[in-house]
């Protein structure tokens, strides 16, 4: 209403209102407004609790093989009793886990969730080196639908949910999120373990090469029948937790449990050790442990078996409970052959932020430390010790399995103990993921040329066959069956959810692993590779704080940041970057150079078949496959995708192209699919529950961010606030009921053609750059409507709510806002309000001038007169969009438009504080009336006629509170009107 608002053109480039009317009697949701006579919700959202539920890299494809074996009886239920995708959903690009769980959290694509890629540069950070993983606290740039769950009043709970415990603001319900760090792993072995220690040290894991000795010392051990052997295990802290973590040593005593007159040593018992000095003389005591003590044994295995073993933190950590487990992979009967594994010791991440005055948050037993005390340690499969080399498919399996199982625990202990009844369950798994990583590529014979794969069943593609394709489908189906056992877990604990069940994206087989920094060497543009993921070589320091502007600049040109199949390639530009080399006007050359390096990658190995399958300059990632992938400040310059079976991740220093035991890969193009080739890069989508209809045929056209909306929708919750996605209606149990109507309205235009700019980010560190970025326009608004309008099933208005002429920039303004009306005509707007800047120039001009060039009515139900004569101004001749209604010159009260067969009445209203905000006389012969009265008149009389939704919309606004929880005039307006079924302000 004052010149102010003008900034508030840039912010709302285009508020998306959704209307779901129900045919009959008329049912809008979605709105907070709800006014006495507006027909009541559409009947059974909001009755049920809502399961969220996804299995990362899960494929349609294989649950579907996976149900016709009878294997996976939740997923077969939901296929039997629900909905599912054609070939399940359409994921953003990349396809990786980074940008897909913020995707189906957030229902919009990453151009605006902003979680780019699992590692990704955020353009301006002080660091060129600097980078930055998805699931940091603060990344994600919109709201989630578990933050809007909550903000509604709902209970959620997020167990393994990605990325669950960095929303900001924090979930205040229970969260289990991934786990943290406290110690190495790897084996103690008294043999030679093939491959070591080169490929230990190569994943960073320790290798204990020892040999055993007599045990000596011991107390309270059980008898050996054969003399028993000793060692000991070390357990080292890692560097960066060393604080809450120290070294820790372990005894093992080694033993023969069988009087059989048998060298047959069968049992390890592990008990706490005293750890050695540095200098390898004293025994450092560590408190309450004694050392070779049986009573203090923490566990006794045969070969085979799993340990968990408890460990309290110290430091920082005081007294919280972290674990690990331990499994005795060999003990040979004549210990020719002995190794143990351990995992690090790890604590898992929870939180129960609004636990006050609940069960089970008390101290000294929190809940994070219930969960880490009580419960099986925090482990989930981890690929290093098995590409290393120092464990077997099998021990990789199982510890991916544990992990799983810890999670199905942790649910049933928030919902059976504390009793915790979740409105809104966030559950996931990994272990999908992580088993198709190591396994797909070694089951599938066939390449998508057509050429047999060189590593099916064939692990070193020595050309001598593994005989293991069973036992590794096995193990990429046993991740399934888990993550179905999961889900079960979560459908019995909350019982008659409706269910979402899903994945952050697909997978396809990989193998050779490009090296996108040895690429960017060779091709010269930086002098060395990088060393690692996101970094440069050698490292650069910022040039900030010295300003000598003669300095040549220094450090790489460029570096990439992965994952999976895409790299993502940044210029350190000028003037973006504070320590930039790149010159602005040598933009386009570097980026054509990267393209070029890239685009001409072809595998000698296989008559130079290509490599990469499409190169992104950094302006056409707005449209990938459709998703949008466009980030202002975050996408890189140039985005490189690869085909399968190449990828990124694990490259080999020095080789542009080499071997690598990543086996199954994502962040192809999104749809990306080959099923003879065993490539589907498309999500999982399965849907099932009380709101959900039950369907035969799967339904195309799906995307990632249609499910947050829906979701929301079935919960009876507003938002998430940016969620981009459609309401699947075809998925609904009343699907067929309903019409959506869609209006598509942005307030204050004021003639802001030209774009305005805004940051696009919000980097903390004092030396960054956030950079600002051209924001909205014309030009921007009209594709953002266009983009809409494509995509309402029943059709789409545009509207604005007052105030779009009058304090103008000079573009408009100069020649007296006709432009700013032109401009209106192209973007094909079919409404507008009168707010106070339309009578800057006076009614005369308004209506006899503006109104008439307008191809749109103006429309306000409370601007009269005082006699209600019609005063005598030109009345527009053009043709308007809509039916106007009679009413006086130039503007209507109100206007109809159909929606597939819906008739919505939309009924404008101008502020009362016009003639304050005005120059005396500009409305001539009108008055601003009661607004609230002249409204529900209007209202009465549309439906009088047979009108079946009616929305109000003027230049008021909601002046205070949150988006949840609005409050001003608007807000105060809308409780009053009576028939009303929303109501949109500025
Ligand atoms: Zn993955």
């Amino acid at each position: 209403m004052d010149r102010r608002r003008r900034s508030r053109v840039v912010s709302l480039a285009g508020v998306l209102i959704a209307l779901l009317v129900l045919l009959g009697p008329i049912a809008p949701v979605a709105a907070w407004q709800a006014t006495p006579e507006a027909t009541p919700a559409v009947s059974g959202a909001g009755d049920h609790p809502f399961i969220f539920f996804a299995a990362d890299g899960a494929r349609q494809d294989l649950i579907d093989r996976y149900i016709e074996a009878a294997a996976l009886p939740t997923y077969a239920d939901l296929a039997a009793n629900g909905v599912q995708g054609e070939n399940g959903l359409l994921q953003a690009f990349p396809p990786n886990t980074g940008t897909g769980w913020a995707t189906l959290s957030t229902g919009t694509w990453p151009g605006e969730h902003g979680s780019m890629n699992n590692t990704f540069f955020r353009t301006g950070e002080p660091d060129f080196a600097s980078s930055t993983r998805a699931f940091e606290p603060g990344i994600l740039q919109a709201d989630t639908l578990g933050q809007a769950a909550e903000r509604a009043g709902q209970t959620v709970v997020a167990v393994e949910w990605a990325g669950a415990r960095a929303y900001d603001p924090a979930l205040q319900g229970p969260v289990v999120d991934y786990r943290s760090f406290y110690s190495d792993r790897g084996v103690l072995a008294n043999y030679d373990v093939p491959g070591q220690p080169a490929g230990a040290d190569f994943f960073g894991l320790t290798y204990q090469r020892v040999d055993l000795g007599d045990a000596d010392g011991w107390t309270n051990v059980p008898e050996s029948f054969s003399p028993a052997q000793q060692q000991q295990l070390l357990v080292t802290g890692n560097p960066g937790t060393a604080e809450s973590n120290p070294d820790r040593a372990f005894d093992l005593y080694i033993y023969d449990s069988t009087d059989d007159d048998t060298l047959n040593y069968d049992r390890v018992l592990i008990a706490p050790g005293l750890l050695a000095g540095d200098d390898a003389t004293p025994l450092a005591e560590t408190e309450g442990t004694v050392g070779k003590d049986g009573a203090t044994a923490v566990a006794d295995l045969a070969a085979g078996d799993w340990a968990d073993i408890k460990v309290t933190l110290t430091g920082e950590a005081e007294g919280q409970t972290a674990g690990f487990h331990l499994k005795a992979i060999d003990i040979a009967p004549d210990l020719s052959q002995f190794r143990v594994y351990y995992t690090s010791i790890a604590r898992a991440n929870a939180a129960y932020n609004g636990c006050d005055d609940e069960p089970g948050c008390a101290e000294p037993l929190g809940f994070a430390e219930t969960i880490n005390a009580e419960f099986p340690s925090a482990v989930g499969a981890d690929f290093a010790p098995l590409e290393a080399g120092v464990i077997d498919e099998a021990t990789y399996v199982e510890q991916g399995l544990l992990g799983t199982a810890n999670s199905e625990s942790y649910l049933r202990y928030i919902v059976d103990t504390l009793g915790v009844q979740p409105d809104l369950l966030l559950l996931g798994t990994g272990v999908t993921d992580e088993f198709s990583h190591q396994f797909l590529g070694l089951v599938s014979p066939t390449e998508a040329d057509g050429n047999a794969n060189p590593f099916f069943d064939d692990l070193n593609a020595d050309g001598t066959t593994d005989g293991l394709v069973d036992a590794r489908e096995g193990y990429i189906q046993s991740a399934y069956e888990a993550a179905d056992t999961l889900l079960g877990a979560g459908r019995e604990l909350v019982t008659g959810a409706n269910v979402f069940a899903t994945a952050d994206h697909g997978f396809a087989p990989a193998y050779w692993a490009v090296n996108a920094g040895e690429l960017l060497a060779e091709a010269g543009i930086v002098d060395v590779a990088q060393g690692g993921n996101c970094t440069v070589s050698p490292p650069i320091e910022s040039t900030v704080g010295t300003p000598d502007p003669e300095a040549p600049p220094v450090g790489a040109a460029a570096k990439a940041c992965w994952a999976g199949a895409t790299a993502a390639i940044y210029l350190n530009l000028v003037d973006r970057e504070p320590g930039g080399v790149v010159p602005e006007e040598d933009y386009d050359v570097v980026r054509e150079q990267i393209v070029a390096a890239f685009e001409g990658l072809t595998d000698p190995a296989y008559g130079d078949r290509p490599v990469v399958a499409e190169v992104f300059l950094n302006e056409e990632l707005r449209d990938v496959a459709g998703t949008d992938a466009l980030h202002p400040s975050r996408s890189g310059d140039v985005v490189v995708v690869l085909n399968p079976p190449y990828q990124f991740d694990a490259a080999t220093p020095g080789e542009v192209i080499a071997p690598s035991q990543f086996f199954g890969q994502h962040g192809y193009l999104p749809d990306l699919l080959n099923l003879d080739a065993n490539i589907n890069m498309y999500a999982a989508f399965l849907a099932a529950g009380p709101g959900i209809a039950q369907g035969e045929t799967p339904l195309p056209g799906i995307q990632a961010i249609d499910l947050a909306p829906t979701a929301a929708f079935l919960l009876d919750v507003p938002g998430p606030h940016q969620a981009r996605g459609e309401i699947l209606y075809d998925i609904l149990a009343n699907g067929g009921q309903l019409r959506q109507v869609t209006i598509l309205n942005v307030t204050d235009f004021h003639g802001q053609i030209v774009p305005l700019f805004a940051s696009a980010d919000d980097l903390e560190d004092e030396n960054a750059n956030n950079a600002s970025f051209a924001v909205g326009g014309a030009q921007a608004l009209k594709a953002w409507f266009n983009a809409y309008r494509a995509v309402a099933p029943d059709g789409a208005i545009v509207i604005a709510a007052g105030d779009a002429i009058g304090a103008t920039p000079p573009i408009s303004n100069y020649f007296q806002d006709l432009p700013a009306i032109e401009m209106m005509n192209l973007i094909g707007f079919d409404a507008d309000a009168l707010g106070n800047h339309n009578f800057d120039i006076g009614w005369e001009f308004m209506f006899g001038t503006i109104a008439p060039l307008a191809e749109f009515p103006y429309l306000s139900a409370n601007l009269v007169t005082e006699d209600g004569s019609d005063p005598a101004a030109p009345a527009s001749t053009t043709p308007v969009a809509g039916t106007p209604v009679a009413g006086p010159a130039g503007f209507a009260p109100s206007a109809v438009f159909e929606f597939n067969g819906v008739e919505l009445g939309l009924i404008g209203f101008s502020n009362t504080d016009i003639p304050q905000l005005t120059r005396q006389g500009s409305l001539g012969p009108y008055r601003v009336a009661d607004p609230v009265a002249a409204i529900n008149a209007e209202a009465e009389r549309l439906r009088g006629e047979g009108v079946e939704a009616i929305v109000a919309f003027g230049h008021v606004g909601a002046t205070g509170g949150d988006l949840a929880n609005p409050t001003g005039p608007l807000v105060d307006l809308a409780g009053q009107t009576v028939g009303v079924d929303a109501v949109v302000g500025d």
